[in-house]
């Protein structure tokens, strides 16, 4: 998996989901094109730029481009895609530096981008040879470090990453097994002893430091240590918790917080401080 920008060569602009600061996504959601704003509901992850591929939104990998087919010119929006939908299958078929995006189903059917203006709708439209019909991918990350989803079920992202909240709330079931996102080294595990001020507020918490950057699991329901130690080398999948609400939570729910950087103070709550915050979506395919 890789994950891409997809920027309309007619009007400069990125495939976005219709919205802001999107954390969930429904059905037949529109798509439209959006000055390149670096948020998540502009990343999409490919397996490659081949034939019969899907397009997943980076929001939540569930969902994929689809067409919405009704009328001269189908509609481009989102649709959940679990491997054998017809509606949202496409082929990339290369042009020049560009690519034409074509509903592999469908003959003739190609990504259109329909105006240059931020909210410009794309539908899926008969070739004409013209520029609104090639987009430019652009490698956002080619996921090397190449994160998993911490849960293997959950039931939303009930609060997505921003500024003021520096990584995803995935509510879920309370004893849910809790996953290492990437293989690594366990540098810091706190016991949660009451609280919610400071430190406390993590409640029982793992960092994990990998190649390339750390991840922090907040909120645990029992101590850490019944699992890991820090010190420890784990893999990727690796359980090294279960989903709780210790610490500043109002409910069942794992905070994953993704730090970029190398260097992590070993055995140090501090660590916290150091590397540069990243939304752990974008590093997710
Ligand atoms: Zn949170």
């Amino acid at each position: 998996m890789a994950i891409y920008k997809i920027v309309s060569v007619s009007a400069n602009k990125c495939l976005n989901i219709y919205g802001s600061n999107i954390t969930s996504l429904s059905n037949n959601q529109n798509v439209t094109l959006w000055s390149d704003s670096g948020s998540t509901e502009q990343k999409w992850s490919i397996s490659s730029l081949g034939s019969g591929v899907y397009v997943r939104s980076q929001v939540n990998t569930n969902f994929g481009l689809n067409a919405y087919r009704s009328g001269t010119n189908w509609n481009c929006d989102v649709y959940p895609v679990s491997g054998n939908e017809t509606d949202a299958a496409v082929t990339f078929e290369k042009s020049g530096s560009y690519y034409k995006i074509r509903l592999t189903n469908y003959s003739g059917r190609y990504l259109t981008a329909g105006g240059t203006g931020d909210g410009a709708n794309v539908y899926w439209a008969a070739a004409t040879g013209a520029n609104n019909q090639l987009w430019n991918m652009v490698t956002v990350s080619t996921s090397a470090s190449g994160l998993r989803c911490p849960l293997d079920s959950y039931n939303s992202i009930s609060q997505g990453y921003s500024s003021s909240h520096l990584g995803i709330d995935y509510a879920a079931a309370q004893y849910t097994p809790i996953k290492a996102a990437q293989a690594g080294k366990v540098i810091y595990m706190q016991n949660w002893t009451g609280g919610t001020s400071n430190w406390a507020s993590m409640g029982h918490c793992v960092y994990i430091q990998h190649s390339d950057g750390m991840t922090i699991y907040m909120h645990m329901n029992e101590y850490p240590s019944s699992y890991v130690y820090v010190g420890k080398t784990v893999s990727k999948g690796d359980t090294i918790g279960r989903v709780g609400t210790s610490g500043n939570s109002t409910g069942y729910h794992l905070h994953f917080g993704y730090k970029r950087g190398t260097s992590f103070t070993y055995n140090s709550v501090n660590a916290y401080n150091e590397g540069t915050w990243a939304n752990p979506l974008n590093y997710m395919a």
